[in-house]
């Protein structure tokens, strides 16, 4: 098959491509705008594979989107690129309004005349993957509620309403123009390649470097945890054996509050990272909480264990080492980024989503 993969210089893209590279039978051309989120380094694995090519483009350029689907005959587009950091959102909305927003329409609309044009056989195995977020089902009490599939969407922040007006999108040109969309909604990611503004990496990091560890608020703010290889193979599933029409709620089955995600943290630092006199604990400090913070978030994947047959390979625990350990291993790659200026004002803020 061969795939166009919006985003794939982010971090649950390059797990996407990595792990689609991985099977011959497949093509991948990777689009990326390359924002300040995009990195090549995260592909090096796969930067020289045959089947495997880079294209710098923006999803709102529907013309170059469209010349793409048609060199390549792509089958299946799994559309991931996005602004994603909720803490950003808040300070500049317009960057999520246009390629969230605009992009996807500009994409759909790409692939709509280019699926009108394919014949009969592939224009009925084609898909338009649009990848989201549970953020779009907004707030859960702490003791109560799951996100099903069903959940009416109720976007908290201006990252998960630009996610929100996507997928009614994807949808509309599915239901309206027959275009075969499947759509699925994930958790927090976490694991190895992830940019270290986001609250896992941000902990490991600040904790390395004897710096403040923030926590939002008391911490008692919970997320459903997904290590991004589970996440990857739940993409593939839903983009190559999802019913059109369908959407596909994924989650780790993994909540933890975010105190109790850092506390992990440092255990596993305290047990494997350099020795420091004292706990890593001792770094966490308590800031003021984001506005408008949704206090959990928690999926009920029952739909794709039972029809696609998905599971997840990892515990919190287990993910949560491999990651730990893959960040104490590859300084090489999150060294240039935490040093970056770019990033600076960012780092010393912390982000569940
Ligand atoms: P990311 O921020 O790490 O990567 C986004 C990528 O999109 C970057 O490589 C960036 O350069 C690219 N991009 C941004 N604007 C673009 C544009 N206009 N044209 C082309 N490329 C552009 O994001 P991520 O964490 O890998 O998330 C990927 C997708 O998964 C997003 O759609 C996000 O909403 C969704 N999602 C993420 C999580 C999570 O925990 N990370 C959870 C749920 C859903």
């Amino acid at each position: 098959m061969n795939f166009l993969v919006t985003g794939g210089a982010g971090f649950i893209g390059s797990a996407v491509c990595r792990l689609l590279c991985a099977n011959p039978v497949h093509t991948v051309v990777n689009v990326d705008k390359l924002t300040y989120a995009g990195n090549l380094t995260s592909l090096r694995q796969i930067e020289n594979h045959p089947n495997y090519s880079f294209v710098k483009a923006d999803i709102c350029d529907a013309a170059t989107i469209g010349d793409l689907l048609r060199r390549h005959e792509i089958d299946v587009i799994m559309h991931l690129a996005a602004e994603s950091h909720v803490d950003r959102s808040i300070d500049g909305p317009a960057d999520f309004i246009e390629t969230n927003i605009v992009g996807t329409f500009q994409l759909l609309s790409a692939a709509l005349s280019y699926w009108r044009g394919l014949d009969g056989g592939k224009a009925e195995a084609f898909r338009f993957h649009h990848v989201s977020t549970d953020e779009v089902f907004g707030d859960l009490p702490f003791d109560a509620g799951v996100f099903t599939e069903e959940t009416p969407y109720a976007p908290s922040s201006p990252y998960s309403a630009s996610k929100a007006a996507s997928d009614h999108l994807a949808r509309a040109w599915h239901e309206t123009y027959g275009l075969p969309v499947v759509l699925s909604n994930c958790s927090n990611n976490y694991g190895p390649f992830h940019f270290p503004e986001k609250l896992i990496p941000l902990t490991i990091l600040n904790a390395l470097h004897g710096r403040p560890i923030p926590v939002y608020g008391a911490g008692a703010n919970v997320r459903d945890w997904l290590f991004v290889d589970d996440h990857a193979r739940a993409l593939e599933l839903v983009a190559t054996t999802g019913v059109a029409g369908e959407s596909y709620n994924v989650g780790g089955g993994a909540e933890r509050s975010n105190l109790a995600v850092v506390r992990a943290i440092c255990d596993l630092l305290d047990a494997i990272g350099p020795a420091r006199s004292g706990s890593y604990r001792e770094l966490i400090a308590f800031v003021a909480d984001r506005p408008g913070h949704d206090r959990r978030y928690a999926i009920d994947a029952t739909k794709i264990r039972r029809e696609l047959g998905w599971k997840p390979a990892e515990t919190f625990e287990s993910g949560l080492a491999r990651t730990v350990r893959w960040y104490l291993d590859n300084e090489w790659w999150w060294r240039p980024i935490r040093d970056a200026k770019y990033a600076g004002e960012r780092l010393g803020v912390p982000s569940a989503a």
